[in-house]
Order: structure tokens, then C-alpha cells, then sequence
């Protein structure tokens, strides 16, 4: 288990499951973490005194939010852009508003947040963004905003593992499958149709993905970028 002690971590969106997961993980091995919530504030402050990291308060769907927090948090050693929001359902159906929020908090954010981390990151610097199994498998109809979206972060960490790796900082997706949060909870009305197309047919645990996350940040990882980790059950397989 690689030690995080002097490391400085921000995990954007970590009020609550997989990226609390991952708040834990990081402060566990011994690194300085802050955190950012939009909407659960209790939730953060019960997570920030239990870990003895820092929560503040940024909404990943405004980008100037987003940036002068990473800014203000740097220069970090790890990024972790964890936040994301689905918007299910048939696109005829759908909300465009909500279809452009999504956007923005599960694609502009992360590449707005990546850049701006870069400008400090020093060499060995990790940027983690959590996509989905549904970036590379859509088994279901009213998945396609949410598809589009983790989609989108392929080509943003192919790309800038090029831009940052002369610097020695790599860039990679992490793909989860079902994990049980309140997004996806394990016995939601999801479950039967998810499960039905896995291989491991059950939900995983956020600390699954943190674990994860926490081996691209060590320097086990170092040759590793640009490339997406799924960890799904078999989901996608
Ligand atoms: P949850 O809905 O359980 O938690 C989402 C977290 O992101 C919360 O901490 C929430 O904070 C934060 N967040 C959401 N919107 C914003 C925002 N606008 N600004 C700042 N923070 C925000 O989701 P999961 O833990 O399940 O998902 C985490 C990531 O994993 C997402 O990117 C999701 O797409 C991805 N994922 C999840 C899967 C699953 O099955 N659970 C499968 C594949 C991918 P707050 O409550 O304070 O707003």
C-alpha cells in the first residue's frame, strides 16, 4: 500500500460515496485532503472531522468555481475529479437544461479542473477523473447523455497525457460499474437489469474504486497514462 504522507490531494465532489471512499483511502494512507461537496453539507462536515481532511463548498457545474478551487488548493500532487450526475431517460423526453448541466459537471469541470491542476502539478503529479463503464458499453436505452459524457473524458485523458507527460504527470479515467451509492443504490430498481448483464453479478463497494484510484496515484503507476481502468463486475465485458 503506497504512503500519501506530505502529499496533497483534492478530490472534487467527496461529500459522499465512491469519492468518499476516496477521501477516506487518501487520508488513511497519510496525505492532506481536501474536498469539495455542492449539496450536502452535513454529510461533508461528518466526513471532514471522521478523516481530518477539508471540505469547502465549490459547484462543479460553475467552471470559475471549479478552477479558483483547485488553484487555492495547489499545487496538488493528486487530482481526483469525482463528481458526476446522470440524466436518465428518453432524450426525446428530456430536459435540455438538465442535459447542459450534466455537461458541464461531468465534462467541463474535470477538463477545466485538469488544466488548471497541471499549471502547478509538479513531476510525478496524478489527474484521476472517475468516468464510467458506460463510456465504452450502453446495454440499455436512456443512458446516452449520461454515455456521452464519460465518453468524453476518453478523448480528454488521451489528450492531455500527451500535453502533461513530457512533465512526468499522468492522466486516466477510472470506469466504475454498478457500485452501491445513493446514485445506484445495490437493491435500486436498477439492479435486476444491471446485474443481468454482468459477469460478477453484484454491486461493488466505493472502497473497490478507491482502491484503484489510490494505486494510479502511487508510483507503481508512474508508466501508466492515457488509459481508461474499468472496474465493473464485468459490465463491459
Ligand atoms: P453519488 O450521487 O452517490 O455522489 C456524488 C458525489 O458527487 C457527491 O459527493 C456529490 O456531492 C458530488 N457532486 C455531485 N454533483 C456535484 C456538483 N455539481 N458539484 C460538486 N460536487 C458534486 O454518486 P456516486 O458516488 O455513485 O458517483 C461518483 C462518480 O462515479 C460519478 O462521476 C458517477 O458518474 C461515477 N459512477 C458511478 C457509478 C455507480 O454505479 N455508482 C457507476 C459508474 C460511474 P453533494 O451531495 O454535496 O452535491
Amino acid at each position: 500500500m503506497a504512503s500519501f504522507q506530505g502529499k496533497t490531494v483534492l478530490v472534487l465532489g467527496g461529500s459522499r460515496g465512491i469519492g468518499a471512499a476516496i477521501v477516506r483511502r487518501f487520508a488513511a494512507d497519510g496525505a492532506a485532503v481536501t474536498f469539495t461537496y455542492a449539496g450536502s453539507r452535513e454529510a461533508a462536515e461528518r466526513l471532514a472531522a471522521e478523516t481530518g481532511s477539508t471540505a469547502v463548498v465549490a459547484d462543479s457545474a460553475d467552471r470559475n468555481a471549479v478552477i479558483a478551487r483547485v488553484r487555492d488548493s495547489g499545487p496538488l500532487d493528486v487530482l481526483v475529479v469525482n463528481a458526476g450526475v446522470g440524466a436518465f431517460g428518453d432524450p426525446l423526453e428530456q430536459d435540455p437544461d438538465a442535459v447542459d448541466r450534466l455537461i458541464r459537471v461531468n465534462v467541463a469541470a474535470p477538463y477545466h479542473a485538469s488544466v488548471e491542476a497541471a499549471r502547478r502539478m509538479p513531476e510525478g503529479g496524478r489527474i484521476i477523473v472517475i468516468g464510467s463503464t458506460n463510456g465504452d458499453r450502453i446495454p440499455f436505452p436512456g443512458l446516452s447523455a449520461y454515455a456521452m459524457s464519460k465518453s468524453a473524458l476518453q478523448g480528454m485523458a488521451r489528450g492531455l497525457a500527451r500535453d502533461f507527460g513530457p512533465r512526468g504527470i499522468t492522466v486516466n479515467i477510472v470506469q466504475p460499474g454498478p457500485i452501491d451509492t445513493d446514485l445506484n443504490p445495490a437493491d435500486g430498481p436498477m439492479k435486476e437489469i444491471q446485474h443481468a448483464v454482468m459477469a460478477i453479478k453484484r454491486h461493488g463497494r466505493p472502497e473497490d474504486v478507491a482502491g484503484m484510484v489510490a494505486w494510479l496515484s502511487g508510483p507503481e503507476a508512474s508508466f501508466v497514462t492515457g488509459a481508461m481502468h474499468t472496474i465493473d463486475g464485468g459490465f463491459a465485458a
